[in-house]
């Protein structure tokens, strides 16, 4: 669903993204990984457009974004397909939570009221907050303004989720409750690709774990592979500091 080739993207003068390979079958599940600054964010954010790159090919569900500026097209299209959820949960505070998940349905699908209204209820009950649905995002923990958060990306019946670092942000007691949506996301066959710290998580939920050095992806494979018998010196050193 994903097809990255030969991708470079560059901030200015600093190379961030150097030669990028990476495809995401249908239904895997995708764990990047690697030190702070190497680049996980930026590639997952020029998935869904957010960021341009240079040179290369981008491929997200048949749709082709060229380097710089895009293809205006496929980057609609690609963006209503690929649900991103970020740290900071990004909920729309003047809206209630409902609202919140109600309101790209019916502004980019035009789902009617009573449809929109269904789904986000029904996504409500699934991520575990179905009686919160008239407060505001101030009104709730974090934890559960994210899986509000995760919940509005998939009234959009995403093809793919894209997770950038989704519990950083939340106390150490609300980690395990968006996890756990998380996970049961995976189960259900969900296409994933997630920047994440929580190593357990990534071993136990992960198809393949990738790990980024400096803007190149230096390992990857099956995760008790990647965590057990890292080959790449690099990924040993970045293991050993956070395992
Ligand atoms: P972290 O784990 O801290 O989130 P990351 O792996 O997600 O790090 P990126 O955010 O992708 O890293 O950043 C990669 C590099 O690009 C860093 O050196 C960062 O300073 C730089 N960078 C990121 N965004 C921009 C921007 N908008 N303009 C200029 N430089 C940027
Ligand atoms: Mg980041």
């Amino acid at each position: 669903i994903v097809k990255m080739k030969g991708m470079n993207k560059y901030f200015g003068k600093l190379h961030v993204l150097k030669d990028i390979d990476l495809t995401v079958e249908k239904g895997e599940v995708v764990v990047i990984i690697g030190a702070s600054g190497s680049g996980k964010s930026t590639l997952i954010r020029c998935v869904n457009g957010l960021e341009e790159f240079e040179s290369g090919t981008l491929e997200v569900d048949g749709h082709p974004l060229a380097p710089k500026s895009g293809n205006p097209k496929s980057l609609a299209e690609i963006r209503k397909e690929v649900g991103m959820v970020f740290q900071q949960f990004n909920l729309f505070p003047h809206l209630t939570v409902k609202k919140n998940i109600m309101l790209a349905p019916q502004k980019v699908k035009s789902t009617s009221q009573t449809v929109a209204n269904a789904t986000a209820e029904r996504l409500l009950n699934r991520v575990g907050i179905g009686n919160q649905a008239d407060k505001y995002p101030s009104q709730l923990s974090g934890g559960q303004q994210q899986r509000v958060a995760i919940a509005r990306a998939l009234a959009m019946e995403p093809r793919l989720m894209l997770f950038d670092e989704p519990t950083s942000a939340l106390d150490p007691e609300m980690i395990g409750e968006v996890l756990d949506v998380m996970r049961e996301l995976a189960k259900e066959g969900m296409t994933m690709m997630v920047v994440t710290h929580e190593m357990g998580f990534a071993r136990e939920v992960a198809d393949r774990v990738i790990y980024i050095h400096e803007g190149q992806i230096v390992e990857q494979g099956k995760p008790d592979d990647v965590f057990d018998n890292p080959q790449n010196e690099r990924t040993q050193a970045f293991l050993s500091r956070v395992l």
